[in-house]
């Protein structure tokens, strides 16, 4: 890698510091047009519980690595 390292992504969970290691990527179709993302950062500890939160609402498009995500997250 050359260049400026990217900032870490840390987790989206309230009062979590951990670094991200997923991203899952959600749309709240009555707020939101159907081709609108957005994206919340989860560490391995909590993204089983803001993928429930998410799924449990009909919110959830798609989870990925956050290798996957560039620059498109910040
Ligand atoms: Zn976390």
């Amino acid at each position: 890698m050359f260049g400026e390292a990217p900032a870490p992504l840390t987790c989206s969970a309230r009062g979590c510091r951990t670094t991200a290691v997923w991203a899952l990527r959600w749309n709240n179709p009555r707020l939101h047009p159907p081709e609108r993302r957005k994206t919340w950062l989860a560490c391995a500890e909590h993204r089983e519980e803001l993928e429930r939160f998410l799924g449990t609402r009909g919110f959830l498009r798609e989870v990925v690595s956050t290798d996957d995500l560039g620059e498109a997250a910040r």
